[in-house]
């Protein structure tokens, strides 16, 4: 079996958990902070905080916004619900805006139609590793004075007009989940400029405990502290910690295996009829967290997907749009009608294995069973 996605863990990561393991510190220790440093270094963002995972990070990161309840906060349908979801734990309305047909990131003419005087937030998510039009989103963002959050669970890596991703948005969510670029089990992280909304997001990840407050019982008193907030234990242990900071180091090696991956999809898939292949803008570095192609309207897809899954191949789809779910069609009054691109995309979509230990011969697996499928049909 070929797995979609899977975490590559060498001898030296395992050390570094280790010895985290044999140390005085399992948790908020020193790992924590020089995995902080080192993400702040890779992506050039004056702030690190990170978190137990990419869902924790989105929750605090929406919490940190201090927005009204009824506000809304305009967002992309064709992602993990865990986007979304980060907005509906604080009472704020998503609104989703339709998607581009080539990278299936949020359309900037679609966040400026869906704008109203209660918008306080756009959060957009880099689909599958391709970053959003940040040139566009910004002169949005600005001209309606929005907060910009980017959800980069896919785009660890991925660069913009030679900017690394982690600085081009307000705050930055990443996820450290086995499937995503890096890992450390289960962990996130937000990067951000604002030295204040730091403070804050470090406060709400700890019980919004704050232990060097200068608190009621005065100076003296080392068993002082003050909640000043409601947080939550969203802590990362130490040894996760270790994981990242021993992940991080091949993150850039990562990434060019993945490239290579996507590149060899590409000249194989390329000029087969039924199969459409993703494309990249030339201004952009893909991180390529999904290898995804769109079938055409004529196949079946559930066929295809079975025939594919038979032959050990894990193929999967992302996603299945936000108001789909049950939950979302019970609560809001979203329609599939109004989001026929996603609706389109979600259609024909179909997520390849693609991980950095996938080899060439792995590659040439998927594309072979791939073929055979369509061979049948001419
Ligand atoms: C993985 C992912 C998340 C959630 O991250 P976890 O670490 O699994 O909580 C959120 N958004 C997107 C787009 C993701 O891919």
């Amino acid at each position: 079996m070929i797995p979609y996605g899977r975490q590559s863990v060498d001898q030296g990561d395992i050390d570094a958990v280790v010895e985290v393991l044999r140390s005085d510190w399992l948790t908020t220790g020193p790992k924590v902070p020089e995995f902080e440093d080192a993400l702040k270094r890779y992506t050039g963002a004056e702030n690190a905080v990170v978190v137990n995972s990419g869902t924790s990070a989105l929750d605090l990161a929406v919490q940190a916004l201090d927005l009204p309840e009824g506000t809304e906060v305009i967002t992309t349908p064709f992602t993990f619900a865990a986007t979304a979801n980060a907005l509906l734990y604080h009472k704020i309305l998503p609104v989703f805006a339709d998607i581009e047909p080539e990278t299936r990131n949020i359309d900037p003419d679609e966040i400026r139609k869906k704008i109203t005087d209660r918008t306080r937030a756009v959060i957009c998510v880099d689909f599958a590793g391709h970053p959003c039009d940040y040139s566009a989103i910004r002169d949005i963002t600005r001209e309606h004075g929005l907060y910009l959050i980017e959800d980069a669970c896919h785009a660890l890596g991925a660069e913009h007009h030679a900017t690394k991703i982690g600085s081009l948005a307000d705050m930055t969510i990443f996820s450290f989940h086995p499937v995503k670029h890096i890992t450390t089990g289960e962990g996130g992280a937000i990067t951000l400029d604002d030295p204040k909304v730091t403070a804050k997001l470090r406060l709400l990840r700890s019980h919004g405990i704050d232990r060097d407050a200068r608190s009621r019982y005065g100076l003296e008193s080392s068993w002082s502290y003050d909640m000043t907030d409601l947080g939550r234990n969203y802590r990362m242990t130490d040894f996760q910690a270790a994981l990242g900071i021993s992940q991080l180091k091949k993150l850039d090696q990562f990434v060019a295996r993945r490239n290579a991956i996507a590149a060899r999809y590409q000249e194989l898939l390329g000029s087969l009829p039924f199969v459409t292949v993703p494309r990249t803008k030339p201004h952009v570095r893909h991180a390529w967290h999904l290898y995804t192609i769109l079938l055409d309207p004529s196949i079946d897809r559930q066929e295809f997907f079975t025939f594919m899954k038979k032959g050990g191949i894990g193929v999967n789809v992302h996603y299945i749009p936000v108001y789909r779910h049950s939950y979302y069609r019970e609560h809001f009054l979203f329609r599939q009608e109004d989001y026929p691109v996603t609706e389109n995309v979600f259609s024909r979509i179909v997520t390849l294995p693609l991980y950095p230990g996938m080899t060439d011969e792995d590659v040439d697996t998927v594309v072979s069973r791939l073929r055979k499928f369509f061979g049948k049909r001419g």
